[in-house]
């Protein structure tokens, strides 16, 4: 039997692409090599899956490809157009600071929504399919695995990237995609934490704090980038949501052979002069106190420690000891706390790859390949990545959506 389409990888990005297809009367095959689809849906959004934001705009996302505009296919539409498919697959979605869940908060719940529509529609799906080879002859693609032969006269690659392998992305679609000519730009991990050389971070770990973050490098006097949010301390480094917006920024730059910094600053609503105040009153009100106790109602007291001893002071040491240039001292340390990066967590911690197959040999209107006629990609395989908060299903479901609805032409077929 000849499918109308291939799809490859039962993510969000190749289940949308399959059920648009199969909507538009395509007869559809999945074929996914683990034992079940969507399994990297029930780990997102710590299980409550965050599938789209109420603020939805091309400029949350990064792509190398410098002429290409995102801003043609993502825009505020696109969220109604990710809340309509969770409701057509029977999944009401709820809203909490903008970030859209399914109502139940339970992940699930979509992937329940995505199996029954893919069986409503009739498609093939196969798990457990171990490809070995795929090839191109006479407009028919054949994929050939250790359990089948597949044919079909669309292809569409949605295997996903490199993160998480445990999910079932392993890489092993970019060599699919290289195999047909494309070109893959180079992948690393992004939406993870950031290992840092500082050895003071031992004592740090557990630590969740509102931080303002500002990457420099030695040498250069500009801000490279800057994030505010809910910094986690960990024993090997920093983590939390403005780490990971910055982890594949900082990744590039540190593979430049460049040596970013990223300074914390503990107080981000209060100025350097006020800041400066503060910390003198509190000194000052006790002299007899130790420095660690008289910051203890000001500042975390893991955070505390750690500054007063970067400062060149003991904890211990009495208030009444303490100087207007130690309090300088303490003051710049906490507006400027220092972690030297010298790795990200790695794929298997990120939640999402920068990089991936090159969206200048994408025709965007359609996901369809540019060199191959009839090949197709979505999702994260592309060289696309979102910021957190729903921005990366989105993209799987939006370039699923495009792809299954443009594959399907049927006087193309
Ligand atoms: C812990 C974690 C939390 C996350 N939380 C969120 C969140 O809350 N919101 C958000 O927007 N994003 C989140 N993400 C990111 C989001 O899950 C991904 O961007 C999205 O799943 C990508 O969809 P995809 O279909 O392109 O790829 P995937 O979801 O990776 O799916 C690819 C599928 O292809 C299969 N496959 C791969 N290679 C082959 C092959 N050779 N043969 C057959 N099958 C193959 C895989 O097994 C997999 O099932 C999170 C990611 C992680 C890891």
């Amino acid at each position: 039997m000849i499918y109308d389409i291939i799809v490859i990888g039962a993510g969000p990005a190749g289940m949308t692409a399959s059920i648009y297809a199969a909507r538009n009367k395509a007869n559809v095959c999945l074929l996914e090599h683990n034992d079940r689809t969507g399994r990297k849906i029930l780990s997102t959004g710590n299980g409550k899956c965050n599938i789209t934001n109420m603020n939805m705009s091309s400029e949350y996302y990064n792509t190398s490809s410098k002429n290409v505009d995102l801003s043609r296919i993502i825009d505020e539409r696109t969220t109604m157009e990710v809340i309509d498919l969770c409701n057509y697959m029977g999944i009401f979605t709820r809203v909490k600071n903008g970030y859209v869940y399914p109502y139940s908060e339970q992940a699930g719940a979509v992937l329940d929504g995505f199996n029954s529509e893919l069986s409503r529609l009739n498609v093939h799906t196969f798990t457990l399919v171990d490809i070995i080879d795929i090839t191109l002859r006479d407009g028919i693609y054949t994929v050939k695995s250790g359990s089948g032969i597949y044919e079909g006269r669309r292809l569409i690659i949605a295997g996903g990237s490199k993160c998480a392998s445990k999910t079932g992305s392993d890489g092993s679609c970019y060599e699919y995609a290289r195999s047909f000519g494309h070109h893959i730009v180079k992948v690393i991990p992004a939406l993870t934490g950031l290992i840092c050389k500082e050895k003071y971070f031992k004592e740090l770990k557990g630590v969740r704090t509102e931080a303002i973050l500002n990457v420099t490098v030695p040498g250069h006097s500009e801000m490279f980038f800057s994030e505010r949010g809910e910094l986690q301390l960990a024993e090997y480094g920093i983590s939390g949501i403005p780490v990971f917006q910055l982890c594949s920024r900082i990744k590039r730059l540190m593979d430049n052979g460049l040596n970013p910094v990223v300074n914390i600053d503990f107080t981000p609503d209060i100025s350097a002069g006020e800041l400066y105040r503060i910390i003198r009153e509190m000194i000052k009100r006790c002299p007899d106190s130790s420095v660690a106790s008289a910051l203890s109602g000001f500042l975390n007291n893991k955070i505390a420690s750690a500054v007063i001893r970067i400062s060149g002071l003991k904890p211990s040491g009495l208030c009444e000891n303490i100087s207007n240039s130690n309090i300088h001292a303490l003051c710049d340390i906490i507006k400027s706390f220092t972690a030297t990066p010298s790795d990200t967590r790695g794929f298997e911690n990120a939640q999402c790859c920068a990089g991936g197959v090159s969206l200048d040999e994408i025709n965007l209107n359609t996901m369809e390949s540019r060199l191959v006629p009839g090949l197709y990609f979505a999702g994260e395989i592309l060289d696309v990545d979102g910021i957190c908060g729903g921005y990366n299903l989105t993209w799987a479901v939006t370039s699923g959506r495009i792809a299954g609805l443009n594959s399907s032409v049927m006087e193309k077929i």
